[in-house]
């Protein structure tokens, strides 16, 4: 039965769930907890309150050669991958059945650690969490490979193999669906992993591994070292025995991993690296309200800690006061903030003291550089890191708030006059992760998607879709896909067989 959605609970329940929480604090290698080597611990801290949460066991190299030995020892000896099929989907689903059965612990883990509201991950993150653990779990029986033609004293076969151990390293917006975009098709095509999940969101994803193994999952096939970048994960991206890293994150960091491939054993990389997603709203499009509620949700969801978020709003100069009043006034009606545990709160805080103060200070760049902020952002006192929605006019391509990801509830407003100035400045920018277009006009929608540098781009809509859409970038967004069932032959490689059947 689904506990999913559990929105009728009040305040005053999740908070009393929230005391009773037990929190595992352990690394998760070779099927159970276990304290790091060297005994180290870090605070993961409530971002709403300031407040320590846990200490959580501070996984160092030593600890990442501990897992990755661990997953060796498993790939070796095909507990996972020389399952049948059938075999590894039950585990699959039983996994996901156990996720939805703890969908409100895992709620409270996730809301507590990262500030978001718990509404949020009840109705957004746990199901796409769901949904991402079934489809991969379908694909494993749905793979085929292929017998090419040959003289009659030959056979050809072609096969996909899993690679072997996978590092995954994830970031905390969304702590369990991005790790398990990454998991979920790794483990159903028959590798073994190692996760390096954000120091900033420890919480959930050990018991995401201790429920794998709950579900039927072998021993040491999912292992998760919690700890920093620069030490867990730098160490596990520069192992010689992980086939394979995948990641979501900074470019900054996407750039060191493609390195530290090239100084340890040329394992593939696959990078998520983040956006500056334009939204370009034509003079024709339909329902500009409709198109307002769309954008101020692109943006702010989340509280703008979102890799596609639609942070340059591209506006027709026809539409542009219109827009950035209605705008104003839904963004004040929508996002209120408030405890992430509150039901009714629409706005948490963002993951961390320390982010705020990057966020703080991009705003403060963006005024010193002569954009206008409309959306006041008053003054939250209080120890949670709270940032209140903002929005700037007066932007220009040449601004740092315009070309960088702030990855906070930070938008801009630019107007245009044509359609090849919208896209000249969509286009003008490093990243190329997501982009939309607003029109009523089908050939100007066609012409403007294929002019696009975005790999993904959405018409009339923003961040709609299902599992069936590759999610990824262009240029410095990265080059891997998430989701789509080709994310799970990119954890694999092909092997060609020729047989020679004369004797
Ligand atoms: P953000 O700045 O949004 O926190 P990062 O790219 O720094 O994004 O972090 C994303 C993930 O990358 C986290 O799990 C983090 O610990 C990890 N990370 C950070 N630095 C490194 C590094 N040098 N090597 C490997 N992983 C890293």
């Amino acid at each position: 039965m689904s506990t999913l959605a559990n929105t009728n609970r009040s305040l005053s329940d999740w908070q009393a769930m929230a005391a009773g929480l037990n929190i595992q604090t352990g690394l998760f290698i070779d099927g159970h907890y276990q304290s790091a080597k060297r005994q180290g611990s870090f605070a993961s801290v409530n971002p709403a309150t300031g407040q320590t949460l846990a200490m959580m066991a501070l996984g160092e190299a030593c600890d990442v050669d501990a897992a990755v030995a661990n997953a060796q020892v498993a790939w070796r000896d095909g507990r996972w991958h020389k399952l049948a099929p059938r075999q590894r989907m039950d585990v699959m689903f039983n996994w996901a059945n156990l996720v939805e059965q703890h969908g409100d612990e895992l709620a409270l883990l996730e809301c507590l650690d990262m500030g978001k509201p718990i509404t949020d991950v009840l109705n957004i993150d746990l199901p796409d969490v769901l949904r991402t653990i079934r489809f991969f779990a379908e694909c494993i029986d749905k793979l085929e490979g292929a017998v090419t033609h040959t003289a009659a004293n030959a056979l050809h076969t072609i096969v996909h193999e899993p690679l072997g151990v996978v590092g995954a390293i994830t970031p905390w917006n969304y702590p369990l669906l991005m790790a398990v975009w990454k998991l979920a098709p790794i483990l159903a095509a028959g590798n073994c992993v190692v996760l390096k999940p954000a120091e900033q969101a420890p919480l959930s994803c050990t018991r995401l591994a201790q429920l794998f193994v709950q579900a039927g999952g072998p021993a040491g096939v999912f292992n998760v070292v919690n700890g920093t970048g620069q030490e867990a994960g730098r160490a596990l991206a520069l192992h010689h025995d992980v086939a394979k890293i995948t990641f979501t994150g900074s470019t900054a960091v996407g750039k060191l991993l493609m390195g530290y491939s090239g100084q340890s054993n040329m394992k593939r990389v696959a990078l998520e690296t983040g956006g500056k997603s334009p939204q370009i709203f034509m003079p024709d499009l339909y329902d500009l309200d409709a198109a307002v509620d769309r954008a101020v949700g692109g943006i702010f969801d989340n509280a703008g800690q979102v890799c596609n978020a639609g942070s340059r709003l591209l506006v027709h100069r026809s539409l542009h006061d219109q827009f950035v009043d209605r705008f104003v006034t839904r963004t004040r009606e929508l996002y209120q903030p408030g405890d992430p545990l509150d039901p009714a709160t629409t706005l948490g805080p963002l993951a961390s003291h320390a982010h705020l103060g990057n966020v703080q200070r991009r705003m403060d760049q963006a005024l010193a550089d002569g954009a206008t902020q409309v959306l006041p952002t008053p003054a939250f006192t209080g120890p949670g890191a709270f940032c209140a929605p903002a929005l700037f006019v007066g932007a220009h391509n040449r601004m740092a708030i315009v070309q960088e990801e702030v990855f906070g509830p930070v938008a801009t407003v630019q107007a245009f006059d044509t359609e090849q100035e919208a896209l000249m400045l969509a286009n003008d920018c490093q990243f190329g992760l997501a982009a939309s277009v607003w029109t009523s006009d089908l050939n100007t929608a066609h012409r403007m998607v294929s002019a696009l540098e975005a790999g993904v781009t959405w018409v009339n809509c923003f961040g709609d879709g299902d599992m069936s859409q590759p999610f990824g970038g262009y240029k410095l967004s990265g080059n891997s896909r998430d989701k789509h069932a080709s994310s799970l032959t990119s954890y694999m490689q092909i092997k060609s067989s020729w047989f020679n059947l004369q004797r």
